[in-house]
Order: C-alpha cells, then sequence, then structure tokens
C-alpha cells in the first residue's frame, strides 16, 4: 500500500490533518487503534478557541457544530463567596468560544472523511514506524505495509510515534501536579450559562456543559483517587460545597453518565519533528486542562504541517517543513504557560504554604479587579489569533 501521508491516530489531530490534506489534494491513511465506536464516544474536551470554530467552519466540517454549538461570551471565577464575570465581549471584541464536545468533533470529522472517500482504519494494532530519517519511511501494522512521503505521529501521548524517535534526539519538559481532575458528564440543565471556575479551600471545581441537556463537571482530587470511591452521592455533595458559595446559586443534580480521574501533567517533547515524522497533538505536548487548551494546540499544530506539506507538495520547497516544530512551539509554550497559571490560580496546594496561598488570593483579586490583567486571561482563554504567534 502506498499513501503521499500516513497518519497515525484518529484523534483530533489526525483527523483534522487528513481532511485538510485532502482539501488540498493530498492523499492519506489514518491508522487508529480503538473502535471507531470508541474513539466517537471517548468524552473529553469541550471547549473551541474562537480559530479552532473558524477552522471547522472555513474546512467545511462546522455545519453541526454551527447548529448545536453553544456560543460563549464570558467565564466566571468564583472564590472568597463572590463570582466574578471575564467578560470576552468587552475585553477581546470579536472573539469568544463555543462549547461543543470533542467527541462531536471526531464525529463530524470521521463522517466528512468517509464521505469523501477517505481511508481511516480502526482496530489496527501493532503500529510501528520504520525509516523515518530516510526519504522513505513506512509504517507496518497487522501484517500490512504502509509505504508514504511523510509520517505524522497523530497518536497522542501514550502513542508509538515519540517513541520511534531515536534516543537522545529530542529533549522532553515535565511538570506534574499534586492533584487530579474526577470530571462527570450529567443529564441535566446547566446550573449557569457560563462555565464557572470555582476556588474554594476544598479544592477546586469547575461547571461545564456540553448541551443545553448535559452538564460536566470538574472536580480536584488527589492524583492516584480511586473512582471508586466516589459515589454518585458524595460527587454531588462536593461539587455543591464548592460551587454553592454565592448567594441565590443552586446546583442542579441528575443522573450521572460518565465518570473518571484524569491525571494533571504538563509536558512538551522539542522538537516536533525528527526526519520525515512529524508530530502534532498530545503526541508531542500535554497540558492540563484548566486552561482548555489541548485539543485547540492539536488543531494549531495540523494547521501549520498541512501548510507546509502542501508547500512542499506544491513547489518541492521543504522550508516550511523544516521551521515546522519552531512555528509550533511559540504557541505551545504560551498555551503551557498559560495552562499552568491558570491551575496555579485556581487549585488548592499544601495547605501548609500560607505564602503562596495569600499570593493566589492576590492574584485572583487583581485579576477579577483590572481590566488590563482581566485581558491577558481572556486573550489567551479565547486563543491567540493565527498568525500572531508562528
Ligand atoms: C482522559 C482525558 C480527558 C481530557 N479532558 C480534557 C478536558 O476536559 N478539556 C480539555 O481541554 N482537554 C482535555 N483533554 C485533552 C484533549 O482531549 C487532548 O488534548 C486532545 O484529545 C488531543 O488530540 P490528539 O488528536 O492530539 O490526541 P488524542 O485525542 O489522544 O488522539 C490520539 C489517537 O491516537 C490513537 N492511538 C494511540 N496509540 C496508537 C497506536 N499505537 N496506533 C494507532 N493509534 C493510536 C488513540 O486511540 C487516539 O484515538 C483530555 C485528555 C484526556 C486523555
Amino acid at each position: 500500500m502506498r499513501t503521499q501521508v500516513g497518519i497515525i491516530g484518529a484523534g483530533p489531530a489526525g483527523l483534522l490533518l487528513s481532511h485538510l490534506l485532502h482539501l488540498r489534494g493530498i492523499e492519506s491513511v489514518v491508522l487508529e487503534l480503538r473502535s471507531r465506536d470508541h474513539a466517537e464516544k471517548r468524552v473529553r474536551a469541550g471547549v473551541l478557541e474562537q480559530g479552532t470554530t473558524d477552522t471547522l467552519i472555513e474546512a467545511a466540517v462546522g455545519a453541526r457544530l454551527l447548529r448545536e454549538g453553544l456560543p460563549h461570551q464570558g467565564i466566571e471565577l468564583r472564590y472568597g463567596g463572590a463570582g466574578h464575570r471575564i467578560a470576552f465581549e468587552k475585553l477581546v471584541p470579536g472573539r469568544a468560544i463555543t462549547v461543543y464536545g470533542q467527541q462531536e468533533v471526531v464525529k463530524d470529522l470521521i463522517t466528512a472523511r468517509l464521505a469523501d472517500g477517505g481511508d481511516v482504519r480502526f482496530e489496527v494494532d501493532d503500529v510501528a514506524l520504520h525509516a523515518i530519517d530516510s526519504g522513505e519511511p513506512y509504517v507496518t501494522f497487522g501484517g500490512e505495509r504502509l509505504d508514504c512521503d511523510f509520517i505524522a505521529g497523530c497518536d497522542g501521548f501514550h502513542g508509538v510515534s515519540r517513541p520511534a524517535i531515536p534516543e537522545g534526539v529530542l529533549t522532553e519538559y515535565e511538570r506534574e501536579y499534586p492533584f487530579a481532575w474526577l470530571g462527570i458528564l450529567a443529564r441535566v440543565k446547566p446550573s449557569a450559562e457560563e462555565l464557572i471556575y470555582a476556588r474554594t479551600e476544598r479544592g477546586f471545581a469547575l461547571h461545564s456543559m456540553r448541551s443545553p441537556e448535559i452538564s460536566r463537571f470538574y472536580l480536584q482530587v488527589p492524583p492516584d483517587e480511586d473512582i471508586a470511591e466516589w459515589p454518585d452521592d458524595r460527587i454531588w455533595a462536593e461539587l455543591k460545597a464548592r460551587l454553592e458559595t454565592v448567594p441565590g446559586f443552586v446546583l442542579a443534580t441528575g443522573e450521572i453518565i460518565d465518570k473518571g480521574v484524569t491525571p494533571m501533567r504538563s509536558f512538551v517533547a522539542e522538537p516536533m519533528q525528527y526526519g520525515r515524522l512529524f508530530l502534532a497533538g498530545d503526541a508531542a505536548h500535554i497540558v492540563p486542562p484548566t486552561g482548555a487548551k489541548g485539543l485547540n494546540l492539536a488543531v494549531a499544530d495540523v494547521r501549520l504541517l498541512t501548510k507546509a506539506l502542501a508547500h512542499w507538495y506544491g513547489t518541492g520547497s521543504g522550508d516550511l517543513l523544516d521551521g515546522y516544530s519552531r512555528a509550533c512551539l511559540k504557541r505551545v509554550w504560551r498555551a503551557q504557560h498559560f495552562s499552568w497559571w491558570m491551575t496555579t490560580l485556581l487549585h488548592t496546594f499544601d495547605s501548609e504554604d500560607a505564602y503562596a496561598h495569600r499570593l493566589q488570593l492576590s492574584y485572583l483579586d487583581y485579576v477579577t479587579s483590572s481590566e488590563a490583567a482581566a485581558t491577558t486571561l481572556a486573550e489567551n482563554y479565547v486563543g491567540l489569533p493565527y498568525g500572531s504567534m508562528e
């Protein structure tokens, strides 16, 4: 089998890359470990930056997003018994976020690729990358061989692409956090129209949503928390304790339809390329979800990779491919800082560290009272425009 670009992984990065390449007349084959059903049902991110929404609409995979996505013009920071709105419409006019589940993005992309005759293979095992430092790389899987010009490693943090790069080439930067997020999806109308980021002495909580009928919540928990320790009643009681902290706010409860514990990690591997292998999305970098950046970074990477590959196929010049990692990493590191900063600002750390605690409250007071500080948060949250970072 032969194609132009072999893509490992059918998450948002791999699927969008395949779709954008198709729009430029470049062939690809996507190889995915899990089943289509699994990929389409995996509950993960749900906050789309302005640039991500624009990209999906421009690429003609945004029809359902436009119909069903929930545009939001602000978020609330809740602490010390009061809520403070960060108003995007005032601070960053014309830029906003759209709440639309990652699994819906994945469904739309799979539907589009298959409708266009795209080659997306699910439940493919034993994927291995070969000759990535030659001009003729290839991928083997399940007894078959796929020859290609380039390989895109879009297989997430635990995939096989990054480990295929020889030892000593990559520099890895990592930060672990002393907590995890317990996330639930519940069949209940959101209790507020916008996301609420709540900092309390009991720990952080996030009120979010996926649709007018489905809410998403997160609780800060210890890093290796066992989900079995959290029956539904305990989850609702803790969410109420952390969110019902301002007068008049009542948390609506309902049936919990999905729950899990997600570790919090910051990670970057540089460079995001080696020979004919290019990494994109979580395969190259991870952020804690507090800044809602993971999915959005994956989209930004594959936009750049598409442009660089189209330039190579159109002109024979490898200039943009050579600069791919450098171009991505500026945005990646901005998002790393923002995600780390939001995490540090809103979570409860070691209670013995009274000094750090006071600093945290001081910064929260600043960001909720100074327009300059609030604008910094808002412009990072909705996403810096493409072209401003690369
Ligand atoms: C459990 C979890 C919860 C998250 N929650 C949030 C959230 O609430 N908010 C937020 O902003 N971000 C969240 N994120 C981050 C966000 O979902 C990711 O940043 C985003 O999925 C990145 O997309 P990707 O395509 O790069 O990687 P992925 O979505 O991870 O896709 C990689 C794909 O590669 C496949 N794959 C892996 N190994 C192989 C292999 N050997 N061969 C073939 N295929 C392979 C995987 O099955 C997967 O389909 C979460 C991530 C995780 C893991």
